[in-house]
């Protein structure tokens, strides 16, 4: 966050007593862009005067697991961003926040709000309360709805593509371990061979970190693949990986499903139950 130019800046603003109540965010990374954004939330909020990550108070924990009430983080139900769900977020925002400075409400790809969300959520950023923030995030701003794009002021954060293996921290000898396992174990899942592949993994893999790179690194495969179908830019080397045919609406189900396992990981949380569940949930998207 300290090096985020374009979030440092609406800090500055803040301090100024400047801020806009709408903020549109295009970035390349919407989830770093969001755990970013929640740094800046802190900063923001925390009643401590922090300059750093606070650790240390409610607040800035509650922000971390997402359970702050006063701030909303909506994200598609499905294919679109629904009415009902932008309902719900301003009958929430009703109430002046008890703990923080600010209603805030970020909005995951906002390019998938459709129209009725969208005009519902018109009224609310054309009458702007003083006490509510508004982030919309999305990978392209050119297919947002232009009555919202218009309303709001417009920032780009673009994050450095790593190198893979600098990010997993690891040598070209592992990566090309992690490689060939792969396409075995992706195959397994999508040809329901047997019940145990997790033992393609484990028999070879049983240390943690090593698992947790292989989850790491199939969530790159589909995330990249992912960037391939809607046009954007991607690292043709990860994709060589494995043959990936899914369409869009599965390829962004599996993102979901592995990043909810790479977090249970965190947890302490057998690998075999990890793999186990994983692959269950995987093959459930086929059936
Ligand atoms: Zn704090």
């Amino acid at each position: 966050m300290h090096d985020n130019k374009v979030l440092n800046n609406i800090v500055l603003k803040y301090r100024e007593d400047k801020l806009a109540h709408a903020y549109l965010i295009e970035t390349n990374n919407i989830e770093l862009a969001l755990k970013d954004l929640k740094e800046l939330l802190k900063i923001i909020n925390c009643p401590e005067e922090h300059q750093k990550s606070c650790h240390k108070c409610n607040l800035c924990n509650l922000i971390t697991k997402e359970n702050l009430p006063s701030i909303k983080i909506i994200e598609p139900d499905g294919t679109s961003i629904k009415k009902s769900q932008i309902e719900e977020l301003k009958n929430s925002f009703e109430t002046i926040p008890i703990y923080s400075r600010f209603n805030t409400y970020i909005i995951k790809n906002a390019d998938k709000l459709n129209a009725s969300s969208a005009n519902s959520m018109l009224k609310f950023i054309e009458e702007p309360h003083p006490g509510i923030i508004g982030f919309f995030l999305t990978n392209n701003k050119d297919i947002m709805i232009d009555t919202i794009k218009s309303r709001c002021q417009s920032l780009t954060i673009n994050y450095e593509n790593k190198s893979i293996l600098d990010s997993l921290n690891i040598d070209k000898e592992t990566y090309q371990k992690y490689q060939n396992i792969i396409p075995k174990f992706l195959n397994e899942i999508k040809n329901n061979y047997n019940l145990n592949n997790k033992n393609l993994i484990l028999t070879e893999f049983p240390e943690r970190k090593d698992i947790e790179n292989i989850l790491k690194l199939i969530f790159e495969l589909y995330y990249h693949n992912f960037l391939k179908l809607i046009g954007r830019e991607y690292n043709k080397d990860i994709l060589n990986i494995y043959q990936i045919s899914d369409k869009l609406p599965i390829i962004n189900k599996k993102l979901q499903i592995i990043n909810k396992y790479l977090t249970n990981m965190s947890y302490n949380v057998s690998m075999e139950l990890i793999l186990d569940a994983l692959v269950l949930e995987m093959r459930g998207i086929y059936e």
